[in-house]
């Protein structure tokens, strides 16, 4: 866990999240200004500050998160209609919060991708 870090901090209960799932590697919860109907973040419990800083010792982790991103869009009820998900990284990427995450992004047609800003 990094002291400093937001996400580490939600992902250990100490400010509050409103979870919709978590397990012993990776927690979901809903983003605080969503961006969609339906707007979940994906983390896991380590602390790796982006997806360019993901070791390859990282790799069985991360086809866990992205193995349970596919299963908590499921207990979400997206998978039929579909959603989209979404890995921003450093400032190009306009990444914001510095503990890698998985944006699931449904609810309703997401559109084409286009860049925001
Ligand atoms: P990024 O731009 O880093 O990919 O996304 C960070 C996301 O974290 C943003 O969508 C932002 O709304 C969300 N976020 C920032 N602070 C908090 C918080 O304290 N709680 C929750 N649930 N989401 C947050
Ligand atoms: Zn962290």
């Amino acid at each position: 866990m990094s002291q400093d870090c937001l996400f580490c901090k939600i992902a250990a209960g100490k400010i509050p999240a409103t979870k919709v799932y978590e397990d012993d590697q990776v927690v979901a919860f809903r983003d605080i200004n969503p961006q969609a109907p339906v707007h979940v973040l994906v983390i896991p419990r380590q602390h790796i500050a982006t997806l360019d800083d993901l070791a390859p010792e990282a790799r069985a982790m991360a086809g866990c998160l992205l193995e349970r991103t596919a299963h908590v869009a499921r207990e979400l009820g997206l998978s039929q209609a579909g959603y989209r998900t979404i890995i921003n990284t450093r400032g190009h990427g306009g990444q914001e919060v510095f503990h890698i995450h998985l944006h699931i992004l449904g609810g309703k047609p997401m559109g084409p991708m286009v860049a925001r800003g």
